[in-house]
């Protein structure tokens, strides 16, 4: 559970979505750009959450939802059924 990180008083609803210089989980409920610093995530997960979005619209877009996919599945993993998670596909 998150306190104060965002609009809501609490949150653990989280969205994983790519966008242009963001870091790529959101508040779900009102969505916020959270910083990734929040999360308890490991070293290489994080990096390979900032490759993906840094790769935003240079890679394919099935490609990018393929990968945006795994990678919300690792992010669930590590930071357990506290949190709600959902990956945003894009478009
Ligand atoms: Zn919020």
């Amino acid at each position: 559970m998150l306190k104060n990180v965002c609009n809501c008083e609490f949150t653990n609803s989280l969205k994983l979505e790519a966008d242009f210089g963001a870091d790529p989980i959101w508040c779900s409920l009102c969505g916020w750009n959270l910083d990734i610093d929040e999360f308890p995530l490991k070293d290489n997960l994080t990096n390979d959450l900032f490759q993906w979005t840094e790769q935003y619209k240079k890679i394919p877009i099935n490609e990018h939802n393929a990968i945006g996919q795994s990678l919300t599945e690792k992010v669930k993993e590590e930071l357990g059924l506290e949190y709600r998670i959902i990956f945003i596909t894009d478009k």
